[in-house]
């Protein structure tokens, strides 16, 4: 009777709303409509196969009620900067422009991730991010750090969005993102980035497998249950997708891999703009060609290519910032001089490094999901994370823009 009396009301609710200029009232028992809405977490240099370590409880629970990645597909150079925006706009490096972690550009001069004046400059960053597609079509997006949020892209920032600080305690940035949650649906953002750098420092100084790499997975997960936790306790997990991703693996390096450039080349004659593992080298005008000759060929570890002869899989020619030269070392070798190698320690030093092919399982990011938009229990297989922009914008019914992606790519992921 009452259902019956509910489905008569309401159309006439909703025509009487009609007639009088204003959207249709929804029972107030149902409270207003709750758009789906994305929480993008990244863990920085969390390797695909760190969700099977004993740690990653939380990762693995979210997991089995959404959908796990065999890996994801970091794109070329695997860095910190080139990828995270890569996730964010889904183009390759070389049509976003961030083309590595330190660049040069022939107007805007030298880009270094610690820069902040070069970081907040708009001109370094091309393409549309996930929070600019969402604002431009009246959408709220937040986030607590991501590489190129704190610039005007554009035109466009998000509503809401913090100053990198890479000591900000792990609780404030979990504190903000419930907040931003909380608010009412009306102003609440709908897409909002997160990020933790802890496994990538830890892989850094002491490699992929060292205890202490073990401990930063246990701390980033320890994050995702308070998230997770937050996220239940506001009545969200039907409307808020979590996306846990990384942007690239990590390989362990090694004081006996290294390739030294000055054996083959006198370092006084180019400018090596980024040095490892993909060698980024500028030389003299009308020197190319020497350089090329001095380099190529010339030990195992190391590929050597003309601007416009990297391999095509790698999408790395296009933009004017990549070098006439790119060399690229093997899976675990360092490019470095003889006065950088003297100066480090005796013995053998194993860390961890990343920027290498993409393709090499090292290099392999986790992808995580769950939430009302995501397919429940499956693992798909392995993609490239320029899909992640289609499946961001599709998850919250935004219209993408032109990416290098598709949502075709990674429709296994969705419910
Ligand atoms: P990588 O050199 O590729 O290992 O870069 C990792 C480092 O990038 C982290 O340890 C952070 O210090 C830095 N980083 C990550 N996100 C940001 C950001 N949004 N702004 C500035 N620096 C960042
Ligand atoms: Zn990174
Ligand atoms: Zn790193």
């Amino acid at each position: 009777m009452i259902r019956s009396l509910r489905s008569f009301v309401a159309p006439l609710a909703a025509l009487v709303a009609l007639a009088l200029g204003c959207a249709p009232a929804r029972p107030a028992a149902e409270g207003p409509a709750r758009a789906p809405r994305v929480l993008l977490i990244a863990f920085d240099g969390f390797r695909h196969d760190y969700v099977d370590r004993p740690a990653a409880v939380n990762l693995r629970r979210l997991a089995a009620r959404g959908v796990r990645a065999e890996r994801m597909i970091p794109a070329f150079p695997s860095k910190t900067f080139p990828n995270h925006y890569t996730l964010v706009t889904g183009l390759t490096p070389e049509h976003h422009g961030i083309v590595a972690n330190v660049m040069k550009d022939p107007v805007l001069g030298t880009f270094r991730t610690s820069d902040t004046l070069a970081i907040w400059e708009s001109r370094w960053w091309g393409g549309e991010p996930i929070w600019v597609t969402a604002e431009q079509q009246g959408v709220r997006a937040a986030s607590y750090f991501w590489p190129g949020s704190e610039a005007v892209i554009k035109g466009t920032r998000p509503t809401y969005w913090e100053r990198y600080d890479h000591e900000r305690p792990h609780a404030a940035r979990i504190a903000q993102v419930l907040e931003w949650l909380a608010m009412p649906e009306a102003t609440a953002p709908k897409v909002i980035t997160l990020y933790f750098s802890d496994t990538d420092d830890a892989g850094h100084n002491f490699g992929p497998l060292a205890p202490q790499t073990d401990s930063a997975i246990a701390r980033v997960d320890r994050a995702l249950g308070a998230v997770l936790d937050g996220i239940d306790r506001l009545g969200l997990r039907d409307v808020v997708n979590v996306l846990i991703v990384a942007d690239h693996g990590m390989s362990e390096s090694s004081s006996e891999r290294l390739i030294l450039l000055d054996d083959y080349l006198d370092l006084a004659t180019v400018d090596v703009v980024d040095w490892t593992p993909v060698a980024a080298i500028q030389p003299r005008a009308g020197e190319t060609e020497r350089v090329y000759a001095a380099l190529k060929g010339k030990h195992p570890a190391l590929e050597v290519y003309r601007k416009g002869e990297v391999p095509a899989r790698l999408h790395f020619n296009a933009h004017p910032r990549i070098t006439p030269i790119v060399a690229i070392a093997a899976d675990g070798w360092t490019i470095t001089d003889r006065a950088r190698a003297a100066r480090r320690p005796p013995g053998v030093r194993i860390g961890g490094q990343h920027g290498y092919d993409p393709e090499l399982p090292s290099m392999g990011a986790v992808f995580v999901a769950a939430g009302p938009g995501i397919a429940q229990g499956r693992t798909v297989p392995a993609f490239r994370n320029v899909h992640v922009y289609a499946l961001m914008a599709h998850l919250i019914g935004l219209r993408p823009a032109a990416t290098d992606g598709s949502i075709d790519s990674v429709r296994a992921v969705l419910r």
